[in-house]
């Protein structure tokens, strides 16, 4: 099933200066998807964010919102909403005339815009705290009040720059949970900007992975996982082997290679140098000649079935399948 293209990016630039940050990408995102923008620190994701809200100005480029163009309208015109890092509420107002800031803005009357923020803190679990001040609350409480605020204009894009990073982990857990459940509620699409390959894995239906203000890979979180395209997204998303060199180069799941004690033809020889245990898994690092340090995952009932030592000599194999060529 293919939905139909909400958002498209064409040859979307920001420079500032002389440093391009977001340079030329083009980028289509559904309708109704749970998107994440990920890529490491510096390179483009709240830049192109910025530029979807309106906050940012476009130095080349188009963005296309249900087939209107966008690219010049006023943030408030584009059918966006922009939840911000910092959280960004107003300290003097409670927490509902907070959410019902911009329908004021907009001369809705007092009643109707008090009911619509009220129902709007409903959805995020924050009802019985309407009537206090931002300071009375937690973090991850105001974080839900600014989603609330952002949701009352009714987008049908929410855009998230980092929404988790100012949570403590557990429960930046549980919000992760949140804003998944929440999306498939409303049914319209979230952009959130992650430099996290974990948030990213446990949120999206859909993955764009940017290096240096360029697109590398976008697909199912599966896809970009199980078969990253360039040793970037390879390196970046985790869990893989980098083996061969220069134009050759492949990725194989650290969990699909298998460890033996006795040789197999095309095994690679290897030696143990480091065993760590995390519970479910059993990651056992390797020295090996062809392509230096390599790490194994084993499951823990499997590993304990055969332990290895340090310096062990062991022997890794893995299936045609699992290989991935990289591009060059
Ligand atoms: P990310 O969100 O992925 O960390 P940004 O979009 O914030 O990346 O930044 C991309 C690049 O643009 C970086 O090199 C950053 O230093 C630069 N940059 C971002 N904002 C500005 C700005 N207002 N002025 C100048 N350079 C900026
Ligand atoms: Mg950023």
């Amino acid at each position: 099933m293919t939905k139909a293209a909400a958002l498209e990016l064409i040859k979307l630039t920001k420079s500032y200066g002389g440093t391009i940050a977001v340079d030329a990408i083009n980028q289509t995102i559904p309708d109704g998807t749970y998107t994440c923008l990920l890529g490491p620190s510096g390179c483009g994701k709240s830049s192109t964010l910025r530029m979807i809200a309106g906050h940012e100005s476009v130095s080349s480029g188009d963005i296309i919102h249900n087939g209107a163009n966008i690219t010049d309208l006023a943030p408030a015109r584009r059918g966006t909403a922009m939840m911000f890092q910092s959280y960004a509420l107003f300290p003097h107002l409670s927490v509902v005339d907070n959410v019902a800031f911009s329908l004021k803005m907009k001369g809705v009357d007092k009643a109707a815009r008090q009911k619509q923020a009220r129902e709007l803190l409903d959805l995020v679990d924050m009802a019985t705290y309407g009537d206090r001040l931002p300071d009375q609350l937690s973090g991850g409480q105001q974080q839900r009040v600014a989603l609330a605020r952002a949701l009352i204009t009714k987008p049908s894009i929410l855009l998230l720059d980092e929404p988790l990073s100012a949570l403590d982990p557990f429960l930046r857990i549980r919000m992760r949970t949140e804003l998944n459940r929440l999306q498939r509620e409303l049914g319209i699409s979230f952009i959130h900007v992650t430099h996290s390959q974990d948030e990213a894995l446990a949120l999206a239906d859909h993955i764009i992975v940017m290096n240096r203000g360029k697109i590398e890979q976008d697909g199912p979180p599966q896809e970009v996982f199980d078969a990253p395209k360039t040793e970037f997204v390879a390196r970046f998303i985790g869990g893989h082997n980098i083996l061969g060199a220069d134009k050759r180069k492949l990725a194989v799941r650290t969990d699909r290679m298998l460890l033996a004690s006795e040789t197999s033809p095309g095994a690679m020889p290897a030696k143990v140098l480091a065993v760590e245990y995390l519970g479910t898994i059993v990651n056992v690092t390797v020295q090996t000649i062809e392509a230096g340090e390599l790490t194994v995952s084993v499951g823990d009932t499997a590993y304990f079935r055969n332990p290895v030592e340090i310096g062990q000599s062991v022997f890794l194999t893995w299936k045609p399948e699992d290989a991935h060529q990289l591009a060059a």
